[in-house]
């Protein structure tokens, strides 16, 4: 810790406390994540390798770049890049909203990096205003991947965690057992519509009280979640679903939106995780490429990244950062192996979207009993 000069705390997790430091040799600014328990805890241990082991496969210019690791007393200290604020600091400075213009370059670095998480086989968890860096450019990188998981391929039943009630996706909330990618795009949408307003869009104050403010928006859950609420003792009786007229839904809701736009976030927020679009479909999404956004927006993000990376500090990620963002770009664009449409004896030819096909799963690899 001697490297480091203690400036101020900026965050307190449940789990850690995250410092802002100055590396003394090089005077630059950087954060420290000090896990409060020893490793002796098991679960704090749990929690830091898992942290630190998704970190070290991911290299993105939207993921908060990890510097360093070490152990000091026997607690784990995480060195990270450091941002001036977050999409929560935004808020708080603009509580009316962030404005369309910045919503969209907010999200579009959002989904990028949860997409890319995504094409890793790694589901975030805990997407949310205060996870979102923001730097003093407006370079936006995702932090805190202490709930992130592996995908499983097995089937097997995700473990239970406690992330933000307001930003949890109904499978999570009924107790669906194989959750995946999904949940994080139902995040995003929690996330830019409270951008675009300045309010919570689900502020539940129970998961009861979560489950029942989504259904009286969007309406009554898909089959499979109907049928895990039978069986929840917790939910059991209490949730009353809206007929459809009763229903707002988003187009009602958010009346004022152009249509593209509250067409965005419809996508990012089916009741079935199946219905939703996958990161990479929401980074086509006419809300972004109407007007050409990606083609003068990556240009001039790329520019700030730069600048961003050469801090001394950062400088031997830089090639990976750029070249493995540079990488991921390159496959998304390409034309994806499976078909845009495709056919059933049944019902005719029907556009990809409508029918997804299960998302794809890693190899079986098991983030709670493999460390590295
Ligand atoms: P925890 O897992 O303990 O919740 P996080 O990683 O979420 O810790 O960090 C807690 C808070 O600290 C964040 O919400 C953010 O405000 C701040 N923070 C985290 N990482 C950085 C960073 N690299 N630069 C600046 N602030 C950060």
């Amino acid at each position: 810790m001697d490297k480091y000069e203690q400036l101020a705390i900026v965050g307190e997790g449940s789990y850690g406390l995250v410092m802002k430091c100055r590396h003394r040799e090089t005077d630059q600014i950087v954060a420290i994540k000090k896990f409060l328990e020893t490793e002796e805890d098991a679960t704090i241990r749990k929690m830091a390798l898992r942290e630190i082991r998704m970190l070290k496969r991911l290299k993105h210019e939207n993921l908060v770049a990890m510097i360093e690791v070490f152990r000091h007393k026997k607690r784990f200290y995480l060195v990270f890049e450091y941002l001036e604020g977050t999409v929560l600091d935004e808020l708080d400075k603009m509580p009316g909203g962030l404005g369309e213009e910045r919503c969209r370059e907010r999200i579009f670095q959002v989904t990028r990096g949860i997409g890319y998480c995504h094409s890793n086989h790694i589901i975030h968890r805990d997407v949310k205003p205060e996870n979102v860096l923001v730097s003093s450019l407006g370079v936006v990188k995702l932090c805190d991947f202490g709930f992130a998981r592996l995908i499983s391929s097995t089937g097997e039943a995700c473990t239970e965690y406690v992330a933000t009630r307001w930003y949890r996706a109904p499978e999570l909330l009924v107790g669906e057992p194989n959750y995946g990618p999904p949940i994080d795009v139902w995040s995003i949408g929690c996330l830019f519509a409270e951008m675009m307003t300045g309010d919570p869009l689900f502020p539940g104050e129970s998961d009861i009280d979560q489950f029942h403010l989504i259904v009286k928006l969007l309406g009554k859950p898909c089959l499979r979640h109907q049928q895990l609420l039978s069986h929840n003792t917790q939910f059991k009786g209490v949730i009353k679903f809206p007929n459809t007229d009763e229903m707002l839904g988003f187009y009602k809701h958010f009346a004022s939106w152009p249509t593209i736009t509250i067409d965005f976030l419809d996508s990012c927020m089916k009741m079935d995780p199946n219905h939703r679009l996958t990161s990479d479909e929401l980074l086509k999404h006419s809300f972004f490429t109407h007007d050409m956004f990606p083609q003068r927006f990556l240009p001039a993000l790329r520019e700030k990244v730069n600048i961003e990376l050469n801090n001394p500090l950062l400088r031997k990620y830089k090639t990976e950062i750029l070249m493995s963002t540079d990488k991921r770009d390159e496959t998304r664009r390409k034309p994806s192996r499976e078909s845009k449409w495709r056919f059933s004896l049944t019902e005719g030819i029907l556009p990809l979207f409508k029918r997804r096909k299960p998302v794809d799963m890693s190899p079986t690899y098991n983030p709670d009993t493999q460390a590295n």
